[in-house]
């Protein structure tokens, strides 16, 4: 134990990332690795961001815009509420922290699902709030028992949709059930860092429900279907009064140049993201009807992963196909141990993957 280090940050787990592709070239001295294990687009981004960002590096020296008033700008209108709803940071993982930062106390309680994103748990321990966890019903979220857990002590409650790793939805008419039932007090956080990939009509249009529900807290990203995960930038939406506090808390240059760049450059490429919705459930099908060729049952997906059941000890699939390049999530790190999580890859990488599984299971 090291001197000085708060309690609190001594109970946190180590988060473990999935492989980088460094990482797994540098350990097993392979030449090809292909990452399938952290929910990036395959396609990776627009052409125009990369140009925009090119003609960004004169400007290196510069602060960036500690405000995103262009970026917000341009959100608000897309997205119909006011620029002053938004909040903008480096990533939905700094604004995951952000919220605890700001309305988390020590002893307040907070609930999530017991199979979901791992950082909400990590910062509701980081502020000594204690992380109050409720089981997922056929992996899917049960809202009514997360509801019925809430005291006076809650603070905040988290909804991951489609949720991460399950890819599973809840409906627009089980959150309807459930949110009169939640006291104002309790903020809810959801978490839609895959909406882009969903094509179920019945998800909820939560940005709709902000008027009458000034609790709720809207959290996007840039990473996942837009490709910009290495610039660290996502946003929240929220009522004007709560995001100010918010912007107090967030750090001044959170979200850096060409973060801002190329986040309003992929709002406008339209072509690309349609683009990438289209190859993303093209692909999805071909993963379940291989799937079902190997017999091997999985979780419909409304993102752009799959939870796919092994049959097997995940963690000697996973390295297995480890060894042969492959870098998937296995299970037993996401709490559902039996299972892998297959972020969708590039045509021929889903193809030669599901090979590689059928191999390894034929053995
Ligand atoms: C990937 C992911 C995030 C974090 O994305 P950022 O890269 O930090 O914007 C947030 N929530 C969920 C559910 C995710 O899967």
């Amino acid at each position: 134990m090291v001197y000085g280090v708060r309690e609190e940050i001594l109970k946190i787990e180590k988060y473990v990332a999935g492989k980088s592709i460094t990482e797994v070239k540098r350990e097993l001295g392979l030449d090809n690795i292909v990452k399938m294990a952290s929910n990036e687009n395959p396609l990776g981004c627009s052409k125009k961001v990369k140009d925009a960002l090119k003609a960004l590096v004169k400007d290196t020296y510069l602060y960036p815009d500690s405000a995103s008033y262009e970026l917000k700008n341009l959100l608000g209108n897309k997205l119909n509420v006011k620029s002053k709803q938004i909040f903008c940071g480096a990533g939905s993982d700094s604004l995951i922290r952000v919220i605890c930062n700001t309305l988390l106390d020590k002893d307040d309680e907070s609930i999530v699902a017991d199979i979901t994103f791992p950082r909400y748990e990590t910062n509701i321990n980081l502020m000594g709030a204690k992380c109050i966890k409720i089981p997922v019903k056929n992996f899917i979220f049960n809202l009514e028992e997360m509801v019925n857990a809430i005291t006076k002590k809650t603070k905040i409650i988290w909804f991951c949709n489609p949720n991460n790793p399950t890819g599973t939805i809840f409906t627009k008419y089980e959150l309807k059930k459930v949110l009169d039932k939640i006291p104002k007090n309790v903020f809810v956080v959801i978490d839609e860092a895959y909406v882009e990939y969903v094509t179920d009509e019945n998800y909820p249009d939560s940005l709709s429900l902000l008027k009458k529900y000034s609790n709720i807290i809207i959290l996007r990203t840039f990473s996942k279907a837009y490709g910009l995960a290495a610039l660290r930038i996502g946003y929240g939406i929220a009522n004007e009064e709560l995001v100010e506090y918010f912007n107090r808390v967030i750090n001044s240059f959170d979200t850096n140049l060409y973060a801002q760049v190329a986040a309003i450059e992929a709002i406008k490429d339209e072509d690309f993201l349609s683009l990438v919705k289209q190859f993303n459930e093209e692909q999805r099908n071909f993963m379940y009807k291989e799937f079902d060729k190997l017999g091997l049952s999985y979780i419909k997906s409304q993102a752009n992963f799959i939870m796919v059941k092994v049959n097997c000890d995940d963690k000697d699939l996973f390295n297995y196909l480890l060894k042969r390049g492959y870098i998937i999530r296995p299970g037993y790190l996401l709490g559902v141990p039996g299972y892998l999580r297959i972020s969708i890859g590039k045509e021929n990488e889903n193809r030669q993957l599901v090979n590689l599984i059928k191999e390894y299971l034929k053995k």
